[in-house]
């Protein structure tokens, strides 16, 4: 006999149902234990599903491992990429794929791509590159000349030095790619799509600069007119909307091939089609307010010809010249266009600076501009909030209207040196401002948006419950077209009366709901994320 006396009890049980019985007595303990009680009474107060508390408690077990953390978050839904720029979103590796199939050459001095001299375009072999240019397949047999060209595309191995900071390296990659074929596109759609996919996105909203040459010719030849009717009737008269056909044909061609490279209907399909994709037309503002008004008004015309376009945003670093002394009169261009285009959506880059950046002057009031002339429905950054006039009324205002942010946790670090308590998130986030992550140029920063949920976690501190509720926001606050799922904006605690008798996350509609869902493809896509979050909750 030992000393727990379970001799005399082996006289009578088998070991098995012995070890049955203590493991049954042991479980028994627990849930009577008051420490039990009161963790169920306390996820039962904060109304905390069984399929939540299993969430919580995997998210506590791995939130002091960062390899373990993002094998959660990787697998975890996120809904929708609502800031994500197409042509920063892709790789650098793809890139120079791509140019060695189009025959281009590479600048060495800049690291950029160049197109070979004109005589034979498709002879990109060093003679017809010219003095200090090889042909971009080069690459592939110069392993310097690759890593270059990866460093040079991204902030790969980046490390500021004089004259040369993260936000000019940054953007500076954007004109060293260019130049490759637009038969690309449908390339980039895949890459983007399947990438999401790997991390159970199901919605992304891609920024994309349709082709805008003729619109730009335009505004030149007709010039500047302060009378923003007049311009806009004049630019028309000129053939401004021509330019609406060439982008919804560029957007055919790479839909048709990244359904093709996804096999998307066939029987071997990859799971990157259930990937929706949707587009916000970019106009550049660092350029002549004659061409940016241009650009925005093909915006608008093509966004109401082509539902594949949901909205428009303003791009290009927004400290610079331009950006900050047109932005006022950038505002009520959008502001007139707005009125002449209601069901265009609108979100805009607004607030990404910093002080010093800028002097403390210029931080007074884009991110007010935006939601109040401009009337954005989303803000992207909206890093210098604290900096702007009445940073409180602001935040309160933009809670109260709901007016998302499209949070960016490594771009702004990257490009503007704002992170951790100096990063406004938390601050949204108390003051009730809708909040969402995104990746912004998931290439040129070489993440991807799990990347960004790890980046909260470990930084902010968050709880399973506040990534669910930002992964919801994505959706909510998406443009995809109809009405949400849920009864009350950014109140994901009751749906919608067609849908109040089902259980969410079923994959089965009653018929009311099964025909709303039909009606609305953003409460389709928010019934989705449901069904995914309890998939993904079960499995834990
Ligand atoms: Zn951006």
């Amino acid at each position: 006999m030992n000393e727990f006396g379970t001799t005399t009890l082996k006289e009578h049980i088998s070991p098995t149902s012995l070890s049955m019985r203590i493991s049954w007595l042991a479980v028994a303990l627990i849930l009577w234990s008051p420490a039990w009680a009161q963790m169920k009474a306390r996820h039962a107060a904060a109304g905390q599903t069984e399929g939540e508390r299993r969430g919580a408690l995997n998210l506590d077990a791995a939130r002091a491992n960062p390899l373990q953390l993002r094998n959660f978050l990787k697998n975890m839904p996120k809904g929708a990429d609502l800031h994500n720029h197409l042509s920063g979103a892709i790789y650098a590796e793809s890139w120079i794929r791509a140019a060695a199939e189009d025959h281009l050459c590479v600048n060495l001095a800049s690291l950029s791509f160049a197109k070979p001299q004109a005589a034979a375009e498709k002879d990109s072999s060093d003679a017809n590159c010219g003095e200090g240019r090889l042909p971009a397949a080069q690459a592939y047999k110069d392993q310097g000349l690759f890593d270059a060209l990866v460093d040079a595309f991204s902030m790969r191995g980046f490390v500021a030095s004089t004259g040369v900071t993260g936000h000019d390296h940054f953007f500076d990659a954007f004109a060293k790619f260019g130049g490759t074929g637009h038969r690309h596109l449908g390339e980039w759609l895949d890459e983007v799509a399947t990438r999401a996919d790997a991390q159970n996105e199901q919605y992304l909203e891609l920024m994309h600069t349709p082709e805008f040459d003729h619109a730009k010719a335009l505004a030149s030849e007709i010039g500047w007119q302060e009378d923003f009717a007049q311009f806009r009737d004049s630019l028309l008269a000129h053939g401004l909307r021509d330019g609406v056909a060439t982008a919804k044909a560029e957007i055919d061609q790479a839909e048709t091939l990244r359904r093709q490279r996804e096999r998307c209907g066939q029987a071997d399909a990859s799971s990157a089609c259930g990937v929706e994709i949707r587009y916000l037309c970019q106009v550049l503002r660092g350029f002549p307010k004659q061409q940016v008004f241009a650009q925005t008004l093909l915006c608008f015309e093509t966004a109401s010809a082509d539902p594949r376009f949901v909205g428009i945003n303003f791009v290009m670093p927004e400290d610079g010249y331009i950006s900050m002394s047109d932005y006022t009169l950038h505002m009520r261009m959008i502001a007139f266009f707005r009125k002449l285009y209601p069901k265009i959506h609108l979100t805009l880059h607004s607030g990404e600076l910093a002080p010093g950046l800028v002097p403390y002057e210029g931080l007074c009031c884009h991110i007010r501009l935006a939601v109040e002339e401009a009337m954005a429905e989303r803000i992207g950054h909206g890093v210098d909030v604290m900096y702007e006039d009445r940073p409180h009324e602001l935040l309160k205002e933009m809670a109260r209207n709901h007016v998302m942010v499209e949070i960016s946790l490594t771009s702004n670090d990257l490009i503007l040196g704002v992170s951790g308590k100096n990063h406004p998130f938390p601050l949204y986030r108390q003051f009730g401002v809708p909040v969402a992550l995104a990746t912004d140029d998931e290439g040129v920063s070489r993440i991807d948006l799990t990347h960004e949920y790890v980046r909260a976690v470990q930084t902010y501190g968050l709880s399973y419950r506040d990534l669910k509720q930002m992964v919801r926001t994505s959706l909510e606050h998406s443009f995809s077209p109809g009405d949400s799922l849920w009864r009350a904006l950014d109140n994901f605690a009751t749906p919608v009366p067609a849908c109040s008798k089902d259980s969410l996350a079923s994959d089965k509609s009653s018929s009311a709901c099964g025909a709303f869902l039909k009606s609305s493809e953003k409460a389709s896509q928010q019934w989705e994320l449901e069904r995914r979050f309890r998939e993904f909750e079960s499995a834990l």
